[in-house]
């Protein structure tokens, strides 16, 4: 067991964005954090240092594509895969211990004494189930399917001051 160093980095700057609908470009303005950790080696302190930095860019890039573009409204495709999956894995796991839970009392109810190959088959039923609702409802969260409101959103920023169009000035 080695000793374990930390080192973290936040900033706060534009990042410019071009639409990937209508090729607008435009800027936000985000607040990034990162951290670096290393057991392994005792990395310099310049090298967490950097990893932590670059962490922390990489996470002002993911807050400037949760903004929608303000001239069309639309998400980038690497944000929109991120909501979906997100609402899949919150849909999915509660959805499969819930039915696992209903077939199970079910089957109790009808049949007592079950062989255990039947409850296997109640789990991979339950399982299929959930992965149904779980796509449903990430096609339900596409978050594009909203451009008006979206667009919205983005005038709201840029109103404030924390979006705007072209390169960041
Ligand atoms: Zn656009």
């Amino acid at each position: 067991m080695g000793v374990t160093t930390y080192a973290t980095a936040s900033q706060k700057g534009w990042v410019e964005v071009e639409c990937e609908r209508c090729s607008t470009r435009y800027s936000c303005l985000v607040e990034g954090y990162g951290q670096a950790s290393d057991t392994i080696l005792p990395a310099s302190d310049d090298t967490l240092r950097d990893a932590a930095r670059y962490a922390s860019s990489e996470s002002m890039k993911r807050k400037a594509a949760a903004v929608p573009c303000p001239k069309c409204g639309t998400y980038g495709n690497a944000h929109v895969e991120k909501v979906e999956r997100q609402v899949g894995r919150i849909v999915f796991w509660p959805s499969l211990v819930v039915l696992t839970i209903l077939l199970f009392a079910g089957l109790a109810a009808v049949a007592p004494k079950t062989p255990a190959w039947v409850l296997l088959i109640i789990i991979v039923v339950a399982w299929i189930a959930a992965r149904i609702l779980a796509n449903v409802a990430r096609r339900m969260a596409d978050p594009n399917q909203q451009l008006d409101a979206n667009r919205r959103l983005a005038q709201e920023r840029m109103a404030r001051g924390t979006v705007r169009m072209g390169p960041p000035a």
